[in-house]
C-alpha cells in the first residue's frame, strides 16, 4: 500500500511528517474528515521503534477500531519490586495492558490511516530533509520531490526534523531508556504469563522492566537523562541478572529519549503543529507516550479541519485541548516522579502494601483516573508534594 518509490511533487490541505502513533492517528482522522493528507516516514515500514510496546487499555480506547490483530498479550498484574528486593505480585480485576511490537503496531496503525484515504510514502520518499513556509504553504523537501500543504504537521519523534526547522522550542527535559529482547522460542515463562515484572528505585527517575511478547520477552531501563545518562548499559545488564536472564542473549538493543515539554511551550505556529514526542508529550512516571501520542493526534484534527475550512483563523485550539486534557496529567506525574526517584522506598511500599495506591495507580493506566485528579486527591498534601516535587529537580539539575 505504501510507494516509497513514488517521486513526484504534490500538493495537499495537510502533510504528516512521521507515521508513528502520533502522524498515522492524526492522518486518519483528518482523513476520515475529508481531507487530502500526506503522510511521509524515512523508515520503510514495518519499522522498528525502541518501545516496551505496551499499550495501555486507555491508548486502546481512543481508537475506533479493535487492536487484537497486534495484541501479542495481554496482562492484568505486575511484579513489583525495589531494587533487588523480594517482589510482590499486583493484580487487576480485568485487564491492564496490550503487549504489542511497535514494528508491527505501527504498521496496523498505518494501514488504518491508507484506509481512511490518506497517503502515505515512506523509506527514501519519505525522508523529509527540510521545510520551509512560503506564503501560506509549508514546502517538504524530500530526495527529488518537494511537497505543498497550508498545513504541516510534525510527528517526526524526539528532535523531529519539523520542530527543529521551524524554530520550536526544544522539550524542556528528557528521559531516556534503553530496552532489548529476550528470545523464549519455547514460549513465555510461566511466572510472566499475563504479568508484567518491575524493578522500581534501581534507576533514577524511572524504572527496570520485562514484558511478555508473543516469542521473546522485552526487558529495559530508563530515567532522568540528567542522572543516568551512560549508565544504562549496566543497569540494564543488572536487571537482567536480578531475573536470571544472561545479558549476552540479549538481542536487538536500542535506545532512545522520552523528550517531556515544559507547561506553555507552543505547539503551533502559523500553519505548524506538534504532536506526540514531537510536543513532549511522554507521561513523565510511566514513559508512557503511545496514549499522548494518539489523543494529541486526535485533537489536532478538528482543530486543523477548522483552520483550512475557514471556520478559525489559526489551529490554536489544539494547544488548548493539550493544556487541558493532556498537560495537568504531564505535570502531576513528573511531581510523582520526583517523589519516586528521591523517595523510592516509600513511594514502593506504598505500590506493594497499599491496595488503595495499587488501584489508584493502576486506573491511571486504564483510563478510569488520570495521575492528576489522583494527587489531586491528596488534598493540602498535594501542594507539599509538588513543592517537594520542584526542590528534587532542582537539586537534581545541580547534581549535573
Ligand atoms: C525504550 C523506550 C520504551 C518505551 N516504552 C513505551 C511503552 O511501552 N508504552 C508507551 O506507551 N510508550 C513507550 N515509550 C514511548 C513511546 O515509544 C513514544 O512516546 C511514542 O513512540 C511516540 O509516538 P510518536 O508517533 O510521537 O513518535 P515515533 O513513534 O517516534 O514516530 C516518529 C516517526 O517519525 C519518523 N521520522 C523522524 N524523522 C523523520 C524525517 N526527517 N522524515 C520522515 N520521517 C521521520 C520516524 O521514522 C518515526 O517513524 C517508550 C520509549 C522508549 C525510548
Amino acid at each position: 500500500m505504501t510507494s516509497g518509490t513514488d517521486q513526484r511533487s504534490s500538493e495537499h490541505d495537510v502533510i504528516v511528517v512521521g507515521a508513528g502513533p502520533a502522524g498515522s492517528t492524526a492522518a486518519r482522522e483528518l482523513a476520515t474528515r475529508g481531507r487530502d493528507v500526506l503522510m511521509l516516514d524515512r523508515a520503510r515500514f514495518p519499522r522498528v521503534k525502541p518501545c516496551g510496546g505496551v499499550v495501555s487499555l486507555r491508548s486502546a480506547s481512543l481508537l475506533p477500531f479493535d487492536l487484537s490483530p497486534v495484541i501479542e498479550h495481554v496482562v492484568s498484574g505486575a511484579y513489583v519490586r525495589l531494587g533487588d528486593g523480594a517482589q510482590v505480585e499486583r493484580t487487576t480485576a480485568g485487564p491492564l495492558a496490550y503487549m504489542t511490537q511497535r514494528s508491527r503496531l505501527d504498521h496496523f496503525l498505518a494501514e488504518r490511516a491508507q484506509e481512511a484515504g490518506a497517503q502515505f510514502r515512506d523509506g527514501s520518499g519519505g525522508l523529509v530533509r527540510s521545510v520551509q513556509q512560503r506564503g501560506g504553504e509549508y514546502e517538504v523537501a524530500v530526495n527529488g520531490a518537494v511537497h505543498r500543504a497550508r498545513v504541516l504537521i510534525g510527528a517526526d519523534g524526539a528532535n523531529g526534523v519539523v520542530g527543529n526547522k521551524l524554530g520550536f522550542e526544544h522539550a524542556r527535559e528528557s528521559a531516556v531508556a534503553l530496552e532489548a529482547n529476550v528470545p523464549c522460542p519455547g514460549g513465555v515463562p510461566p511466572w510472566l504469563e499475563g504479568r508484567v515484572a518491575l524493578q522500581l528505585g534501581r534507576v533514577a527517575g524511572g524504572y527496570g522492566w520485562v514484558f511478555p511478547k508473543g516469542d521473546h520477552l522485552n526487558v529495559g531501563a530508563g530515567g532522568w537523562k540528567t542522572v543516568v545518562g551512560g549508565e544504562l548499559r549496566a543497569s540494564l545488564d543488572r536487571l537482567c541478572r536480578t531475573y536470571e536472564i544472561d545479558p549476552a542473549t540479549l538481542t536487538n538493543l536500542r535506545g532512545h529519549h522520552l523528550p517531556m515539554m515544559r507547561p506553555g511551550a507552543p505547539l503551533w505556529a502559523g500553519g505548524a503543529l506538534l504532536i506526540g514526542d514531537a510536543a513532549g508529550l511522554v507521561d513523565p512516571l510511566s514513559g508512557e507516550g503511545i496514549y499522548a501520542a494518539m489523543a494529541s493526534g486526535i485533537a489536532a484534527a478538528p482543530a486543523v479541519d477548522d483552520y483550512l475550512s475557514g471556520l478559525t483563523d489559526s489551529p490554536a485550539g489544539y494547544q488548548r485541548t493539550v493544556e487541558r486534557e493532556l498537560l495537568p496529567d504531564i505535570v502531576a506525574s513528573h511531581a510523582l516522579t520526583e517523589i519516586l526517584h528521591a523517595w523510592p522506598r516509600p513511594f514502593v511500599t506504598l505500590i506493594q502494601r497499599s491496595e488503595r495506591f495499587w488501584a489508584a495507580m493502576a486506573e491511571t493506566l486504564t483510563g478510569e483516573r488520570t495521575i492528576d485528579a489522583l494527587v489531586r486527591r491528596a488534598g493540602p498534601a498535594a501542594s507539599l508534594l509538588a513543592s517537594l516535587a520542584r526542590r528534587v529537580t532542582a537539586r537534581r539539575y545541580g547534581e549535573r
